[in-house]
């Protein structure tokens, strides 16, 4: 793989942990310049400093993307110092395991409120700077990926909510897709099945046990997997789209 991201500027949201920290290192070797978003700062300032010292552009945005204000803050800063916004990364994300009756709807508060609000807030205020990439940037092309599940195509028994807030990032991601795609906005949706990060160490433990028995005996996927098919997209020509790409491990039923 080549530097084909050479004088953009990628937004990664959830950089500093799994997928997103993945999916940092490999925009910024295909040679964007990154901006990593997330709570944990001293995480990022690491991330921010291995990637520097292989020569890439990075700056370490502490945010909490629930928070409007703190989402556009967000894509104010990395336009501001990174100069523009080519590629917008929507990976951050919480799932909360477990049946729905009885459960503790706090839990479903905080899935809407990263899942859904975070993504939608950070995808608004990041369109007009895609769009404007997209007719002015000497590629001419934006990408805005969001990141779904398997779980955002099949609903199952112990997954409502998280269901639920996947579901929506496909309805949304289609319509927006073709609100904007003539414009050369490409977005695209990643759909990973079993990845082997701190995701799961979210759910409540008795809950945990059932979905770590489920995936016992399968070879999850890693972060850098799904980074690499997040690379390819959007390293793909002008003219080619990747609207949706769904990826399990082999073992996964
Ligand atoms: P991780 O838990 O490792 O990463 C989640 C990231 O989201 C962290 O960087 C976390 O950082 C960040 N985050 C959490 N809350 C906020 C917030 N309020 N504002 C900004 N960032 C936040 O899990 P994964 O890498 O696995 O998850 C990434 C995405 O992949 C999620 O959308 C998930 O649903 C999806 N996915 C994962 C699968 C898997 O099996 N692992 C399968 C299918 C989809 P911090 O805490 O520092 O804010």
């Amino acid at each position: 793989a080549g530097r084909e991201l050479s004088g953009t500027v990628a937004l990664v949201t959830g950089a500093s942990s799994g997928i997103g920290a993945a999916t940092a290192r490999a925009l910024a070797e295909a040679g964007a310049a990154v901006a990593l978003v997330a709570r944990r700062k001293e995480r990022l300032d690491a991330l921010a400093a291995e990637l520097a010292r292989s020569g890439a552009r990075a700056l370490a945005l502490e945010v909490d993307v629930t928070d409007q204000a703190q989402a556009r803050a967000a894509v104010q800063r990395t336009v501001g110092e990174l100069g523009s916004l080519d590629v917008l990364v929507n990976n951050a994300g919480v799932m909360l395991l477990g049946p729905i009756s009885g459960a503790p709807t706090e839990e479903w508060d905080r899935m809407i409120a990263l899942n859904l609000q975070g993504l939608l807030y950070t995808a608004h205020a990041a369109l007009p700077h895609l769009l404007a990439a997209a007719e002015r940037s000497p590629r001419r092309v934006a990408d805005l990926v969001n990141v779904s599940s398997v779980a955002g195509r099949r609903a199952r028994s112990g997954a409502g909510v998280y269901n639920l807030t996947k579901f929506g990032v496909g309805a949304f991601s289609e319509s927006l897709r073709q609100e904007v795609t003539a414009r050369h906005v490409r977005v695209s949706l990643v759909e990973p099945g079993a990845v082997d990060t701190e995701l799961v160490s979210h759910v409540r433990p008795e809950v945990r046990e059932q979905s770590t028995r489920t995936f016992a005996n399968v070879e999850m996927l890693e972060a850098e997997d799904v980074a690499d098919a997040i690379r390819y997209i959007v390293t793909r020509p002008r003219r080619m789209a990747v609207n949706e790409l769904l990826v399990r491990p082999t073992e996964q039923e």
